[in-house]
């Protein structure tokens, strides 16, 4: 997998007790940028991470009965997946796509 580190965040350096969404992903811990981008710590920086699309996390139409339609200010959590954005919801993603919304697998929040 590409070794992307992350861009530095102001001062910001996340922990266990930081505010971010945290996701146990792959053996390691992510944390959720507002803006959607996951970053894991690799020593003493941050990298890139990223939830790929595979079959725990298919880009399916999976139609969430009687969901919300996410927007940037419903307060659920963005996380980037694949070539599109996801919201964390009840640790599962959901996406979306037009007038409904998808279920693209589980997450695994740390709370
Ligand atoms: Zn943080
Ligand atoms: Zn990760
Ligand atoms: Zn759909
Ligand atoms: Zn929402
Ligand atoms: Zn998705």
């Amino acid at each position: 997998m590409e070794h992307k580190v992350a861009e530095t965040n102001g001062e910001h350096v996340h922990s266990m007790k930081c505010g971010h969404t945290k996701l146990l992903h792959n053996g390691h811990v992510d944390f959720v940028e507002s803006n959607g981008h996951l970053h894991h710590r690799d020593g003493d920086h941050f990298d890139e991470c990223e939830i790929a699309v595979d079959s725990n996390n298919p880009d399916q139409e999976s139609v969430v009965i009687d969901s919300e339609i996410h927007n940037d200010n419903c307060g659920h959590q963005k996380v980037i997946h694949g070539d599109h954005v996801d919201y964390i919801v009840n640790a599962r993603l959901q996406h979306v796509h037009g007038d409904h919304v998808d279920d693209h697998g589980t997450v695994d929040p740390i709370a």
